[in-house]
């Protein structure tokens, strides 16, 4: 009885959530670069365990920083130190989960009595992959699902296929979910991807664009890192591979590319949230998505989507360097955020990655760029740090339908001048 008891509270350790009770996610407003650095450069105090949210960005130094509860008040006490600008943005960061999962839960009975998938809410992993298969099942002709690699645990990377016929058809990629918490990001790309398939065949724009092109969607790029925002940690970003001589687990699969590999803006400690892993591609998560495109052969558009900030950006991150298409795709990006904010009046920036946040090397649309991709974007939906990473269900229709506005300009610039 001893020994099962003691093993039971073994097990419940293991697969207990992390919490958060009393953790707050502070916006340091610092007044110079000077203010800012020193800021950043206690990231690097392992015992601290600070969470960047949100690093300063070249229009404005922000720092949106999750401090756990036990580092609250030496890390307060520095800000004040050297007087430094601050505001409680997230009271306790367990209180705003609580509500996240209590909103949820509520909503998922609601799904049960009316037994159709609810566009406005969260989903698991599970619940995700078995949408995909109905949509697959109700657009025979329109939608195909294909596994283009395994995750570092086993699960199966999927790929939604939105085609028309043709061989090898020039094709548009868009992407979400790369980062695990910014739950955001593969919400909205699920219900754009039911847009496709109810609007084909009754709006021109995308009937058109499908007579000559293919859409690609993976809603979700890393699962591994999704379920484990769902059963372990709700604020967990990387992929979930072991690292080499360390206990920290995982790598940014956005540092991970092979596009300035290891440079600026990202970190080659593992416990850090920017580690950008041991080589180019190590992520599996990241191979498949170079093999399939590298494969293909006739991507013409790479749209990766994320949160949160409200930005559209464009190449280049690893260099501070226009690319040879700025004027072309500033003036894209220019008009799809003026779509976007036709809607709801949500405003975005736009600029390369550089100069819109910050220098930051290993990214997915440096590296599609490069490949000769040039209609490269990446997103960062709402907010611009109320909710963060916790944005509420409730505004998960409204950013989905906002942003593909914005798509909707990219995508039909890209079939008619590709
Ligand atoms: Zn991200």
């Amino acid at each position: 009885m001893k020994t099962l008891l003691v093993f039971s509270a073994l097990l419940v350790a293991v697969c207990a959530q992390e919490v958060f009770v009393g953790d707050q996610v502070l916006r340091i407003t610092p007044r110079d670069e000077e203010q800012a650095s020193l800021v950043m450069s206690l990231e690097d105090q392992e015992h601290l365990q600070l969470d960047i949210w949100r690093s300063p960005h070249r229009s404005d130094l922000i720092i949106d920083v999750h401090v756990p509860q036990g580092s609250l008040q030496s890390f307060k006490v520095f800000l004040e130190h050297n007087d430094i600008q601050y505001s409680v943005m997230i009271e306790d960061l367990q209180v705003m989960i609580d509500n996240e999962k209590a909103e949820q839960e509520q909503m998922t009975m609601m799904e049960r009595t009316t037994s159709s998938f609810n566009y406005g809410n969260y989903h698991t992993l599970d619940e995700i992959y078995s949408w995909m298969d109905s949509l697959t099942v109700e657009y025979p002709s329109l939608v195909q699902k294909q596994q283009i690699g395994t995750s570092f645990e086993g699960r199966p990377l999927y790929i939604l296929k939105f085609s028309t016929g043709g061989y090898r058809r020039p094709a548009i990629w868009i992407d979400s979910g790369i980062h695990a918490r910014e739950w955001v990001s593969p919400a909205s790309a699920i219900w754009m991807a039911k847009k496709i398939t109810t609007d084909y065949g009754r709006e021109p724009y995308i009937t058109s664009l499908l007579s000559k092109m293919d859409i690609y969607m993976q809603i979700t790029v890393n699962p591994d890192g999704y379920v484990y925002t769902y059963t372990k940690n709700r604020m967990w970003r990387k992929t979930r591979s072991t690292n080499y001589g360390t206990q920290c687990v995982g790598v940014d699969p956005n540092r991970n590319f092979d596009a300035g590999f290891g440079g600026p803006g990202t970190s080659n400690n593992p416990c850090m949230e920017t580690y950008h892993g041991p080589y180019p591609n190590s992520e599996p998560e990241v191979a498949a998505i170079v093999n399939f495109v590298q494969s293909h052969g006739n991507i013409k558009s790479f749209i990766t989507v994320h949160s949160y900030s409200q930005l559209l950006m464009i190449p280049y991150g690893y260099k501070c360097v226009y690319p040879a298409d700025y004027q072309e795709l500033m003036e894209i990006a220019s008009y799809a955020v003026n779509s976007l904010a036709s809607l709801y009046g949500t405003q975005y920036r736009i600029g390369s990655i550089c100069e819109a946040i910050y220098q930051a090397s290993g990214g997915s649309i440096d590296w599609s760029y490069d490949q000769g991709i040039k209609y490269s974007f990446a997103f960062e939906l709402r907010d611009t740090g109320r909710y963060g990473f916790l944005l509420p269900a409730s505004q998960i229709l409204p950013t989905a339908q906002e942003t593909w506005l914005a798509m909707k300009i990219v995508m039909e610039y890209v079939s008619n001048y590709s």
